[in-house]
């Protein structure tokens, strides 16, 4: 094989497939950086610190009414405003607020900022609205992003994005820690369902849409918000699987992979980033300057702020042992690129860093560098003309459109593994055992960050959305639906209940999954899904009914003994407030599944390899064995993939090859495909995978219809990191590949 020298032309071109999109071009507003500098030139030492100072809505917090109106205590807030010139304040307090207590907690703080401080510098306050504005009640709240990447439906999240963007800004809060970009490739990791799956072009297409979504092209309209993307970056791929515990990644890995995704959401202008708590080879990410710094600001271009994550500067000193004491870890912190810290409990932080400046340890241009940034955003945002919510927006949040659009994501969603002798969808006049620990709960349609943290507060949850059970309920009437939990996570509650119950129904539901988790609390030592739910389906095995398994999780558990038992599977991942309804919806054909796995299902806990693994992972003794393939998705409808066509059997560097290939839907019912491009180089120098995806589209198609989908891929799309870890393209063969079709082609 001849090695492909390239040029610096080609170079550029690979920049995207690189992860190092070239430094998009400031759309500098001159007024705006005079006004900056001016009001820099005015600020002290401590004022400018302050800025970079973030602290947690708890520290300024006083009474909290039974009905759970939170007031502020205006002494602390004082002393974080005016006596501490904090820039920043996050959270909802614990639990979700309505849009009224928001106003009046926001207008209070801008207030104080406004009228009690010397230059009057608003402030910006930062949520995680992450699948919708999940800490304002009575909001849309929608699937959360796995499931939304199953959607295969770009405009999808894009719309999920601009929604939560308005309902957000609707609660008066400018600034949004959302999307996660970090690749779901382990899926012991509790915060998998956070993620868009695990392939980094889809990552990339639909963070990318997302961060449009929530900004538009000015983050200073009122309906728009600052995006964040996080957590840059490798903090998705623990090795344990244990949240926040090291990722080993090399450089080659890092930028195949994890780095496009945030190279493809700095390049659609995302306002700032959170940093990954974790560490990559040893280096804790928040003292990495080379992460921080070189990569993002230098190589992605991102120009907007960098803020910490919780708590994580001091736990460069109490859990990383990287930094001796408090004050080494701030200077560390500060010197490797983080412009503001989520202390997020105190001002130590802010006590460190002006002493530190003072005794000359940080150099005043480092934080004049991070101050500019963060009140760029601030200037960009439009917050010192307009600091208070806008009361206007009320009318339009949680309109029925935004339902609407939720309930389509949720339906579009719902993945379906598994339908022997076409089981369902279920004719409404059958009797229905419903059964499992997902089948009555809110909570669990909706997992970690709804309304609370770890999302558990079922009491918050909005009586008026349904849960599975009560959706069926209304498909198929109350009398014709029994339903006994039979086990709950943990526990055998009553299985002989629900099997002597088996006899009277003609189907049996069972609802499965995981509790609702978030975060570090959501780890676990085994990926098997909980013996007691195991139990409960083996045991149903035996009354000979038919079984539907539906499961309710953020990551994929472990099925494998049970998959037999089950005539028909689908998943719903964490479906959201719709998720009752859609997943009805989808059980009686009301809706024809059209989702797609967006990561590989593993069969076994010990033994799991993502769909672009190694050939050597799939070579005997080795066999690349999952429960089901990235891509899998059945549907009510069968579509025949034909006439796969590529325009160039021979590509050179400015060439563009266009791929087309015919879909049809050769059944009577309406349905979608979502329609995947894979290329797989057949030799190179580094190992090659054995596929990869390269695009994918949607198409939505009538009873009998055809539709000729056409692809374009250029030059970059055919490169990986070589050796040098570099971006490269070899000359050689390649395969493409559509459904069952392929194709091959040369690069010169
Ligand atoms: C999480 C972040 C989140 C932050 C603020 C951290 O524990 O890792 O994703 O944005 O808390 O709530």
């Amino acid at each position: 094989m001849r090695k492909c020298a390239i040029s610096i032309m080609a170079v550029a071109m690979l920049s995207w497939a690189a992860g190092c999109v070239s430094v998009r071009t400031k759309t500098t507003d001159k007024q705006m950086e005079k006004k900056l500098d001016k009001l820099l030139a005015k600020m002290t030492l401590e004022e400018k610190v302050g800025q970079m100072t973030q602290v947690t809505l708890e520290v300024v917090a006083g009474q909290t009414s039974e009905d759970g109106w939170l007031e502020l205590d205006k002494k602390k807030l004082h002393d974080a405003i005016v006596n501490h010139q904090v820039g920043s304040i996050l959270n909802c307090g614990g639990q979700a607020r309505t849009v009224d207590n928001w106003h009046e907690i926001i207008t209070e703080i801008q207030k104080m900022a406004a009228e009690q401080t010397r230059l009057g510098i608003p402030i910006i306050y930062g949520i995680d609205a992450i699948h919708g504005a999940n800490y304002t009640l009575g909001a849309t709240i929608f699937p959360q992003h796995i499931a939304m990447a199953a959607t295969g439906n770009v405009d999808l999240v894009r719309a999920e994005s601009e929604i939560t963007a308005l309902e957000v800004r609707a609660s008066g809060i400018p600034w949004n820690f959302s999307p996660v970009l970090g690749l779901g490739r382990n899926p012991m990791w509790s915060r998998h369902w956070e993620t868009f799956g695990e392939d980094a072009y889809i990552a990339s297409v639909m963070g990318a849409a997302y961060v449009e979504g929530q900004q538009g092209s000015d983050i200073s309209q009122l309906t728009k918000v600052a995006a964040c993307m996080k957590h840059y970056l490798g903090y998705s791929v623990p090795l344990t699987g244990k949240d926040r515990t090291p990722a080993y990644i090399p450089q080659r890995q890092l930028r195949q992979y994890f780095l496009k995704p945030f190279a493809a959401a700095a390049e659609a202008g995302v306002a700032t980033v959170m940093v990954n708590s974790s560490e990559i080879n040893g280096i804790p990410v928040h003292s990495d300057k080379f992460i921080l710094f070189d990569l993002l600001r230098g190589e992605l271009g991102f120009d907007g702020f960098v803020v910490s994550d919780w708590a994580d500067i001091d736990n460069l000193y109490t859990r990383e042992m990287v930094a001796k004491d408090q004050r080494q870890a701030v200077k560390m912190a500060v010197m490797a690129g983080i412009d503001m810290s989520m202390v997020p409990y105190d001002y130590s932080f802010y006590d460190h860093l002006v002493d530190l400046v003072k005794t000359g340890e940080v150099p005043m241009s480092r934080i004049d560098e991070a101050v500019a940034d963060i009140l760029r955003v601030k200037f960009q945002l439009g917050l010192f003309e307009k600091p208070y919510p806008n009361k206007q927006l009320k009318e339009q949040f949680a309109t029925d459109a935004s339902r609407q659009v939720n309930l389509q994501a949720a339906r579009e969603a719902i993945t379906l593994l598994k339908n022997e002798n076409n089981i369902l969808p279920l004719s409404k006049d059958r009797k229905v055992l419903v059964t499992g620990p997902s089948a009555n709960k809110l909570s669990l349609l909706n997992g970690g960050w709804t309304l609370t943290w770890q999302g558990d507060n079922e009491a918050l949850y909005p009586q008026e959305k349904s849960t599975i059970l009560e959706a069926i309920q209304d498909k198929a009437g109350t009398g014709n639906v029994e339903y006994i939990e039979g086990v709950t996570f943990d526990e055998v509650v009553d299985i002989a209940g629900v099997v002597s119950a088996a006899s009277r129904a003609d189907v049996i539901v069972s609802c499965l999954g995981e509790p609702t988790y978030c975060e570090t609390p959501g780890n676990i030592d085994d990926l098997m899904l909980s013996a007691p739910q195991i139990r409960l389906v083996q045991e149903l095995a035996g009354t000979g009914k038919p079984i539907v398994m539906v499961l309710v999780q953020g990551r994929p558990r472990v099925v494998r003994t049970i998959v037999d038992h089950a005539d028909a599977i689908l998943t719903a991942y964490l479906p959201g407030m719709e998720g009752g309804q859609a997943t009805a919806d989808v059980l009686f054909g009301d809706a024809n599944p059209s989702g797609k796995l967006p990561f590989t299902y593993p069969k076994y806990s010990g033994w799991h390899v993502c769909y672009d693994h190694k050939k050597s992972e799939d070579s005997a003794p080795n066999k690349f064995d999952p429960q089901w393939q990235f891509g899998h998705g059945l549907s009510y409808t069968s579509f025949e993939y034909s006439d796969l066509k590529l325009d160039k059997k021979l590509l050179s560097p400015d060439d563009t090859l266009t791929i087309t290939v015919n879909i049809t839907n050769t059944s009577s019912r309406h349905g979608a495909e979502i329609v995947q491009l894979f290329l797989s180089d057949i030799v190179a120098t580094v190992t090659p995978p054995v596929k990869s995806l390269k695009r994918f589209t949607k198409v939505f198609l009538k009873p009998g219809e055809k539709q000729t989908v056409r692809f374009e891929l250029g030059w970059d799309d055919f490169a990986f990191i070589g050796r040098r870890n570099k971006p490269i393209v070899e000359p050689g063969e390649f395969k493409v590949s559509l459904g069952e079709l392929t194709e091959t082609l040369e690069i010169k």
